[in-house]
């Protein structure tokens, strides 16, 4: 169904709430209208999840979140990446869930890590984590076909001091980005943040990558810009859920991807680090999911 399609205010609303259309989305719809009539684009209907939706997206974002804990424990200097890459497989399975990287357009393993200059998509190898390295572990579950997404950094053993600001720095882009938002707000409000905590650090934010809407496919609309854009985004309207994920780089934000199509690495070798939530955009606030 379309945005555009007529309802009559007493029949069932479109959400699948068997509430009336006037109980339910009506203002909903009117508040979306107005913001469309300002020149905001605004999320197509098969991006309003529904009550169903939100439980299955909720319960594998559980998983993601718990995994992501309980790696805290097992990341150490000493550890390979595909040692990590073993027990978050095993683990997933063991929950019945399914991790959602493994195959993913050829991608081979259960986990991305990327370590020091990678910026994301690093693929889980016999490399040995040392002292001093700062690890990220991005983790999606599929539970009953919902996807959780989320990625965090690891310190290993003790790090510079340079280092760590950069992880805090980007944990804090990720954290004020979600507080920042609110829900019909244009989602270029995400990035107007992060770009202003980078900057304000002479970090720079990459930029070919981006966060994006999930549920039932991996990646859906909208496409999350995690700096600044001129042009007026797609309104962040109750009922979506998609991911923030902002890189942060201690030199500049160009990128190479190596010949295995996937590890991103900074190009001019310096530190990157990346913090993620699944997100869900509730009627008054920006809740975390992971
Ligand atoms: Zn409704």
């Amino acid at each position: 169904m379309n945005n555009k399609s007529k309802i009559n205010r007493n029949a069932p609303c479109w959400c699948g709430s068997q509430k009336k259309y006037k109980q339910c989305h009506f203002e909903f719809d009117e508040t979306l209208k107005s913001l469309s009539l300002q020149g905001y684009p605004i999320p197509n209907r098969s991006l309003i999840k529904t009550k169903e939706d939100l439980a299955g997206i909720k319960k594998s974002c559980q998983l993601t979140k718990q995994i992501l804990d309980d790696l805290n424990a097992i990341i150490k200097p000493g550890i390979t990446t595909n040692e990590i890459d073993q027990w978050v497989y095993e683990t997933t399975i063991k929950h019945n869930a399914i991790p959602a990287p493994l195959n993913y357009k050829g991608f081979p393993k259960s986990i991305c890590t990327s370590i020091n200059e990678v910026v994301c998509h690093g693929i889980p190898e016999d490399r040995v984590l040392i002292e001093g390295d700062i690890l990220n572990v991005d983790v999606t579950c599929i539970i009953n076909g919902y996807y959780g997404d989320s990625c965090r950094m690891y310190p290993i053993g003790k790090i510079s001091d340079k280092a760590s600001h950069l992880i805090n720095i980007t944990k804090e882009c990720l954290e004020e980005s979600i507080k920042n938002l609110k829900p019909f707000d244009p989602i270029n409000k995400i990035g107007d943040t992060i770009s202003e905590i980078a900057a304000r650090e002479s970090y720079s934010v990459v930029k070919i990558f981006g966060g994006h809407g999930t549920g039932k496919k991996f990646h859906e609309d909208p496409f999350i810009f995690h700096y600044k854009k001129k042009e007026k985004l797609m309104i962040c309207a109750p009922g979506m859920v998609f991911t923030i994920e902002p890189m942060i780089n201690e030199g500049n934000a160009d990128c190479i991807i190596l010949e295995d199509n996937w590890t991103a690495v900074t190009k001019d070798n310096s530190l990157s680090a990346q913090w993620e939530h699944t997100v869900y955009v509730n009627e008054n606030s920006i809740e975390i999911l992971t």
